[in-house]
């Protein structure tokens, strides 16, 4: 099921866009059945199960977080993770430099872009991103990789268009505006509008449920 699933995305998925499996939620099990059908970039997004996964499952692995960090929760995810996807407020980033100087590590991350319609979400205004990118000397730890969004949760195709429009307008500017240049990723899109994602530029699809089937929460 779950090598048939991801087996499938990745014949659809262009070459260059990378698949992050979202394994949240899923026994350790299902990712060895993805691992042993040859995939290595999985995604989770509590600090705890993030942690007891690694500490369980094949070394190899590239683990991206993606879900909220609180800065008291470093610990369990900046040793391991590969990438931190979901930088959505300046005190986490504070915290990340300074543990990054702590234990001579830079630390990979995209900032979260506050998309969609709801309030509820987490992310940073566009002049919040270039305030801080154009502070970026400022945080040596820190690897400003790109950018993370989530579109509105809504069936109706022309509102994600919409999000995902704004997003790689919004990359596209930074390009232009930074000299970055390992700014290169758009993480954009999940189970129900990664087609959409890809035709707006992402370089980061994120796929949990149609991969790996329904939570169980
Ligand atoms: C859970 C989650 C996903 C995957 O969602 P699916 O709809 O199951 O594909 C992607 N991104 C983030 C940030 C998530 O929390």
């Amino acid at each position: 099921m779950v090598a048939d699933n991801l087996k499938s995305i990745l014949s659809e998925l262009p070459t260059g866009v990378k698949l992050v499996a979202v394994s949240k939620f899923h026994p350790a099990d299902d990712i060895l059945e993805a691992y042993n059908a040859g995939h290595r970039r999985f995604g989770e997004n509590r600090p705890q199960e993030f942690a007891a996964k690694v500490a369980e499952l094949p070394s190899d692995i590239e683990w991206h977080f993606i879900g909220h960090l609180q800065t008291n929760k470093l610990k369990l995810v900046l040793p391991y993770a590969s990438m931190v996807e979901s930088v959505d407020s300046r005190r986490l980033l504070e915290a990340v430099e300074k543990w990054g100087s702590e234990h001579g590590k830079v630390i990979d991350v995209l900032l979260e872009l506050h998309l969609g319609a709801e309030e509820t979400k987490g992310g940073f205004t566009e002049k919040e991103i270039e305030d801080i990118l154009s502070i970026e000397h400022e945080y040596p730890h820190v690897r400003f990789r790109g950018l993370m969004g989530m579109a509105t949760n809504t069936d109706e195709e022309s509102v994600v268009e919409a999000d995902f429009s704004r997003i790689e307008a919004f990359k596209k500017r930074l390009d232009k505006e930074y000299d970055l240049p390992d700014f290169t990723e758009l993480s954009i899109g999940m189970s129900h509008d990664w087609p959409i994602a890809v035709r707006h530029g992402a370089t980061i699809v994120r796929i949990g449920t149609a991969i790996f089937g329904n939570r169980n929460y």
